[in-house]
C-alpha cells in the first residue's frame, strides 16, 4: 500500500489517502493525479529498499535490489524497514541501515519456510505482515490475540530489538507500522526480550525502552513531511 499525505509547515496532515502497490506505473498514476491538485513546495518520500542514497550518483533515489520484483530499480511495502538515529541524525556508512533483513533464529514451533526472495527467513522473511498472513491464511488484523502465531511473532521482534540493543545500545527501541499496531504483542516481545539478553545487558525498564510511536497515527507521513521541511529550510 503506498500513503500520500499533504500537509502544512506545522506537520499538520491536511488530506491522507493509499493506494494499493500494482504495478509502478499504476500506482505512481495515482500518487501524481493526488499530488497535482495542490501546490507543492517539497515532498518527502518513505520507502522500501534497498536504495541508492548517494547525490552524486547516477542512480541517486533508485530502489536497487528488493523483494517486491516490480519495483526494483524504481524509486519509491509491505516490510520491515529500521533505521538508527543519533544527535538527530541518520546513521549511515556506505549506504543505509537494512537492519530489517537482520537474520534470526527460527522459533521451534515455527515451520514457516520465510517470505523473502533473497534470504527467506531473514527477520521480514519471518516476521512482516505477509508472512503473518501466509502462516494464518488470513489477514493478521482477523488473527485471535491469543493465536500462538502472536508469541512466533513476538520472539522474532524480541531477536530485532535484541541485535539492535548489542549493536547500538540505543536510548529507545521503537516499534510502528501495522503489525506493531497489534499492541497485545508488547508484553510478549518484553518476555522474550528478557529472556533472549539474560541479565547480560542492563537496559532502560522495558515499559520505556521497547514501545510503540509516540504519534499513534501516521508517523511515516509526519515523518515524510518533517523531511520536505527539513530539505526546504536549507534552501532559504
Ligand atoms: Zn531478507
Amino acid at each position: 500500500m503506498r500513503y500520500s499525505g499533504i500537509g502544512n509547515d506545522q506537520l499538520n496532515i491536511i488530506e491522507r489517502v493509499s493506494f494499493p502497490t500494482t504495478t509502478p506505473e499504476e500506482t505512481m498514476d495515482l500518487v501524481i493525479v493526488f499530488f497535482k491538485k495542490y501546490p507543492l513546495k517539497a515532498i518527502g518520500i518513505g520507502f522500501f529498499g534497498p536504495i541508492d542514497i548517494h547525490k552524486d550518483s547516477a542512480t541517486y533515489g533508485q530502489i536497487s535490489s528488493t523483494p517486491k520484483l516490480a519495483w526494483q530499480d524504481y524509486t519509491i511495502g509491505t516490510g520491515v524497514g529500521a533505521g538508527a538515529i543519533q544527535t538527530g541524525s541518520f546513521i549511515e556508512g556506505f549506504s543505509h541501515p537494512e537492519m530489517g533483513h537482520m537474520i534470526v533464529k527460527r522459533h521451534p514451533d515455527d515451520s514457516f519456510e520465510g517470505s523473502c526472495l533473497f534470504h527467506r527467513d531473514c527477520l521480514e522473511g519471518m516476521a512482516a505482515g505477509p508472512a503473518i498472513e501466509k502462516r494464518a491464511e488470513k489477514k493478521g488484523q482477523e488473527v485471535a490475540e491469543d493465536d500462538p502465531i502472536w508469541t512466533i511473532e513476538a520472539f522474532y521482534v524480541a531477536q530485532a530489538a535484541y541485535n539492535t540493543t548489542l549493536t547500538l545500545a540505543p536510548d529507545v527501541i521503537i516499534f510502528g507500522g501495522g503489525v506493531m499496531k497489534q499492541r497485545h504483542m508488547f508484553p510478549k516481545i518484553h518476555h522474550e526480550f528478557e529472556k533472549l539478553v539474560n541479565g547480560y545487558v542492563k537496559t532502560p525498564p522495558l515499559e520505556q525502552y521497547i514501545v510503540t510511536p509516540a504519534l499513534e497515527e501516521d508517523p511515516g507521513t509526519i515523518g515524510c513531511l518533517a523531511l520536505a521541511k527539513n530539505e526546504l529550510q536549507k534552501l532559504y
